[in-house]
């Protein structure tokens, strides 16, 4: 086997709220032959996989992930090419957004301004169909994505098309289960010269809004229907609220950050108090956009 498997690898490091246990295996292929490599190394184990791309929108649990966590960014092969009209850029899932961006930026296209705002992976993006509030064309993963493949609990490969995907406000369904490996991008050579600044003053008023310079995973909830979460929990008195090092940021209300010693355990516990306060309050169900990763005590 040429993939290196480790042990006991602390997760924390990898994850955008910095907090996390340790997995009890961990792995970083470069090539779908390796990730195959690492699905048969779990499969003889029986152990169970998980897959953590850029770690910008999960909690992964202070007890850590039992099994196999295979870690992608390592796994990021990336060519554009114009054809018949288009650009056509393919990559391994694990390609950042930050790679798109540069790529769109070059060739003067308009899906740079939603990725600017975007951190995390090309697959990340695919399975929260990752997007932008702005009225901007696209704002969304699904708009850029032509199709993608996905490896197999049983090792086979399988491709889907745009349009066998169910997608929806940060979510796409009907690929699972599996791994998603080679993805196809494609977007009309329609220059637009002003592209790169448009991307700085998008840049500028998130920097305003948001807390960049704090751990968070940005928008913990989704936006209800007719509502925007942010509003609500602001309206509920609760910026600044916090339970250790966790707290509901002081700049966006709808960011939960990391102050500097938060654990996971801290965080879930003010998503929760959140969640309950806006019932409470306002009589609105929050639902939670980010995703719990690993071993959480049953409640
Ligand atoms: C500061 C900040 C701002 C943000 N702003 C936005 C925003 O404006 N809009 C927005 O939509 N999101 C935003 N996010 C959230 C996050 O960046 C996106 O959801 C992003 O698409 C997640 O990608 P990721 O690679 O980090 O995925 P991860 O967090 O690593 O994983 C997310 C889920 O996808 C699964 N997964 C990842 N890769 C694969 C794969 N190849 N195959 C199968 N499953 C996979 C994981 O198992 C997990 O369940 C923000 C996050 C931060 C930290």
């Amino acid at each position: 086997m040429s993939l290196k498997i480790e042990e006991k690898i602390s997760l924390a490091p990898l994850t955008s709220w910095l907090v996390g246990g340790v997995a009890d295996f961990f792995c970083l292929p470069t090539s779908v032959g390796e990730l195959k490599e690492a699905l048969k190394f779990a499969d003889a184990k029986s152990l169970p996989i998980t897959v953590l791309g850029g770690g910008s929108n999960v909690l992964i649990s202070d007890l850590g992930i039992r099994g196999l966590t295979i870690g992608l960014k390592n796994f990021r092969d990336l060519k554009a090419a114009e054809v018949d009209g288009q650009l056509e850029i393919r990559c391994l899932s694990g390609a950042s957004k930050s790679d798109l961006l540069r790529v769109f930026l070059k060739y003067q296209l308009e899906p740079a301004l939603f990725l600017a705002g975007i951190p995390g992976d090309v697959g990340g993006g695919i399975v929260m169909n990752a997007g932008v509030a702005e009225n901007f064309k696209p704002r969304e993963f699904c708009e850029i994505v032509a199709e993608f493949e996905v490896l197999k609990p049983d090792f086979s490969e399988k491709k889907y098309s745009n349009k066998d995907v169910q997608w929806s406000y940060r979510h796409s369904r009907g690929w699972e289960p599996g791994i998603i490996t080679w993805v196809t991008l494609r977007w009309p050579l329609h220059k637009d010269p002003s592209i790169l600044e448009k991307v700085r003053s998008a840049n500028k008023g998130r920097l305003s809004k948001q807390p960049l310079d704090m751990p968070s995973c940005g928008s913990v909830f989704i936006n209800p229907p007719g509502h925007k979460a942010a509003q609500l929990i602001d309206s509920c008195g609760l910026k600044g609220f916090s339970i250790g090092g966790a707290q509901v940021s002081m700049k966006h209300a709808n960011f939960i950050v990391n102050t500097g010693s938060a654990t996971a355990e801290q965080l879930w516990s003010v998503i929760q108090h959140v969640k309950q306060t806006v019932a409470r309050e306002k009589n609105v169900e929050l639902t939670t956009e980010v995703v719990l990763l690993g071993d959480w005590p049953k409640d």
